[in-house]
């Protein structure tokens, strides 16, 4: 790809498999899965990511946040059912409903406004039903009206209800309390729907990337997995020594140029940092503009020649500057790692985004459109 060396990402799409792989491993037997990749895939690649995936049997399909990003999916040929996590506005229904996508459902003039759009559509389209049961976000309530809900829906023409869902609030937390008090909501929910109704819903779900870690037992029949797809994990809570996980992720740029500053030279915007002696100083060609967090200013280092190298000054848009002087056989045309490893150092994504007071999911996120996404598929495990 012409421009890559200035910067670019490095996606392993083995890891990507080998994790799903070992999250499968960890639920019971016949549960599906369900891969989120919303917001391009936490930044990876949605449609290079569900490629990988579609394939496995026991992948049901894929959740995305918006409307858009599955009509992205199905234009790239992606086949399996894709379920829209968040509100889908009334403008989208026919097209889903076209498209084979499923709503989330919650408020109630969603139910005839889909019936609708499916019947113009020609379709009977599927529906999930989002159930709030502690994140206050979006669904109905697990109650009697939840209920009088559950009902108008299986009774609305041109819509089936295929699966319900809730989402946890806490399970990336150390107690496990709060998750559980979700799940038995949500389970005593649907099984009122079960009992009143005489209907099972036949997809049940709730377990997001920490849940199915930790709760195997909340599986019921399927699990969105999110941030462990890419292996990253949710929190430090999160014990990481049930599932094994590989980040498929590392980050890279370029040495541009390398000089020697005197002491007492400013460097970078508003000369925050100031040489104490003579300091070879090396430019590298990404900056907050590729999404590196400019918070990593005086703060942060990159990986050169196996080293660390600290950031100084502040980041610009496009290029940093950072100190050389104890890695003599730096030259300018040198890789130079942001994430991933070099040699015997490793730059984590959790770990940069300790340190620039970010969170680990959000710095997947915001790494640039600019930045071109580069794709490897090894055989090693
Ligand atoms: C984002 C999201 C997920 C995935 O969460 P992870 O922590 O990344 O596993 C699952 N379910 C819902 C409803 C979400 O919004």
């Amino acid at each position: 790809m012409l421009g890559k060396d200035r910067t670019f990402v490095e996606i392993d799409l083995s890891a990507i498999a080998a994790n799903m792989e070992a999250m499968h491993g960890n639920t019971a037997p016949g549960t599906k899965m369900a891969a989120v990749i919303k917001t391009d895939g936490y930044g990876h690649g949605a449609k290079q990511i569900a490629a990988v995936l579609e394939p496995l049997p026991y992948v049901w399909g894929f959740c995305t946040a918006t409307f858009g990003e599955a009509a992205e999916l199905r234009e790239a040929g992606i086949q399996k059912p894709i379920l829209v996590l968040g509100y889908t506005f009334p403008d989208c229904y026919e097209e889903e409903a076209r498209l084979g996508i499923r709503p989330a459902v919650f408020r109630e003039d969603q139910l005839e406004e889909l019936s609708k759009a499916a019947e113009k559509a020609g379709v009977t389209m599927p529906i999930h039903l989002a159930v709030d049961t502690g994140m206050s976000r979006i669904g109905i309530t697990p109650d009697e009206k939840g209920l009088a809900f559950v009902k108008r829906a299986l009774e609305t023409p041109n819509i089936t209800v295929e699966g319900i869902f809730t989402h946890f609030a806490k399970a990336d937390m150390l107690s496990p309390d709060p998750t559980m008090t979700q799940a038995q909501a949500f389970k005593h929910f649907t099984g009122r729907i079960e009992k009143e109704l005489s209907y099972r819903v036949p997809i049940r779900h709730c377990d997001n990337s920490a849940g199915l870690i930790r709760f195997p037992e909340n599986d019921m029949d399927m699990v969105r997995a999110g941030i462990t797809v890419y292996g990253l994990w949710p929190s430090e809570e999160v014990p990481q020594d049930i599932v094994p996980l590989r980040p498929a992720l590392s980050w890279y740029s370029s040495v541009v140029f390398i000089k020697y500053l005197p002491a007492g030279r400013a460097i970078s915007y508003g000369g925050t940092f100031i040489t104490e002696k003579t300091t070879r100083v090396a430019t590298i060609s990404v900056g907050y503009g590729d999404g590196y967090p400019r918070s990593l200013s005086n703060k942060g280092y990159v990986l050169i020649r196996g080293k660390r190298a600290p950031i100084l000054g502040r980041i610009c848009m496009d290029q940093l500057m950072v100190d050389v002087s104890d890695i003599p056989g730096a030259k300018e045309g040198d890789l130079v790692t942001l994430i991933g490893t070099d040699g015997e150092e490793t730059i984590t994504c959790e770990a940069l985004g300790d340190l620039s007071g970010r969170f680990n999911y959000e710095l997947a996120c915001d790494i640039g459109k600019r930045v071109p996404r580069i794709y490897r598929q090894d055989e090693k495990n």
